[in-house]
């Protein structure tokens, strides 16, 4: 494991970042911070439409770096010796958004061979349902026939479908301008496309509940992640309370223990989440949340926004770099 890590890293970059990381420590624990990595879908391949997400061998060499120049905290645990100043130096975190089921299928064996923590932060709506309404935007973009497509009725314009990297762009431009609108005028604008595109399998893409049960038994952490991943500032907040807290509970009948951590639905600061939703989250009984703020979690952070990325550099000396540029601001 050590061997193939340092053939990835390089012996010298290995050592470099640890080095790098002691250093940077040397101020003394109480000033420390932890990296918190988000990710979403793990892919068996790369695809062109997803190129935000790793494939498995990206996972692997990421994995692989974190096990041998950082210390891998569980979150809770991570929070809990945080607030105490007692974080080890290089610490880290991973968790994983949404509950898709390559969490499950892909990201668990790499997780259980290099004996890494991670938390599950679950949509539970979207369990049941088996997908998220921006992948179904994906999968039917993929298929639609012709070079444009005519949504100047939505107030988006003409895309264009020529090629995979113009469809890429349509498909993001598609969920940007989806992301804000009301679930109905968002489902309204994904049925459309799939309507053009013919049917489109996006099921079976997240975890069931019994995977989320599995995955709890065997160590994982569970994190609330709401229950149909809505924008919480676009919601009344007799809305936001319930799909937090309903969240939440749907979750602790599935595993059978407390769900501690919650991650606020695509997570900007003021933008998609305020001080309301930070309330409802310490009330609903939340230990810490965490949003999609770029940068490494301190001491001086609220508890309920914490901040949480994942560097998204290609190379393991640039992506470990990263993390400790963040550990050291
Ligand atoms: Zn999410």
């Amino acid at each position: 494991m050590i061997a193939t890590a340092e053939k990835n890293l390089g012996r010298v970059t290995a050592g470099m970042l640890r080095t790098v990381g002691n250093a940077l420590s040397a101020g003394g624990r109480n000033g420390r911070r932890v990296c918190i990595l988000s990710y979403h879908r793990i892919l068996e391949a790369h695809d062109p439409f997803l190129t935000s997400e790793p494939d498995v061998h990206t996972f692997r060499w990421q994995m692989e770096l974190l096990a041998e120049c950082f210390n891998v905290l569980p979150l809770h645990d991570a929070v809990e010796v945080m607030g105490r100043g007692d974080l080890p130096p290089r610490a880290a975190c991973i968790t994983f958004d949404d509950g898709y089921r390559s969490t499950h299928d892909l990201a668990l064996p790499v997780l259980r061979e290099y004996r890494l923590p991670a938390t599950v932060f679950v949509t539970t709506g979207c369990m049941r349902k088996g997908n998220m309404w921006n992948d179904r935007i994906i999968e039917a973009v993929r298929r639609l026939p012709g070079t444009r497509l005519d949504m100047r009725d939505a107030g988006i314009g003409v895309l264009s479908l020529a090629g995979d990297l113009a469809r890429h762009e349509a498909a993001h431009r598609l969920i940007e301008a989806s992301k804000y609108l009301s679930p109905g005028e968002r489902d309204a604008i994904t049925r459309k496309i799939e309507a053009l595109g013919g049917h489109a399998d996006s099921n079976g893409l997240m975890l069931t509940a019994d995977m989320v049960a599995a995955m709890a038994r065997q160590g994982v952490e569970i994190g609330g992640h709401t229950v149909s991943h809505p924008i919480l500032t676009r919601l009344d907040d007799d809305a936001a309370r319930t799909e937090i807290e309903t969240g939440k509970k749907e979750l602790e009948a599935i595993t059978g223990r407390p769900v501690r951590l919650f991650a606020y639905p695509n997570g900007k600061v003021g933008k998609d989440y305020d001080d309301r939703h930070v309330r409802m989250a310490r009330e609903a009984g939340f230990t810490a949340a965490f949003t999609t703020a770029v940068g490494a979690a301190s001491r001086q952070h609220d508890r309920y926004q914490l901040p949480r990325s994942r560097p998204w550099d290609a190379t393991p000396g640039r992506f470990g770099m990263r993390m400790l540029s963040w550990l050291a601001a």
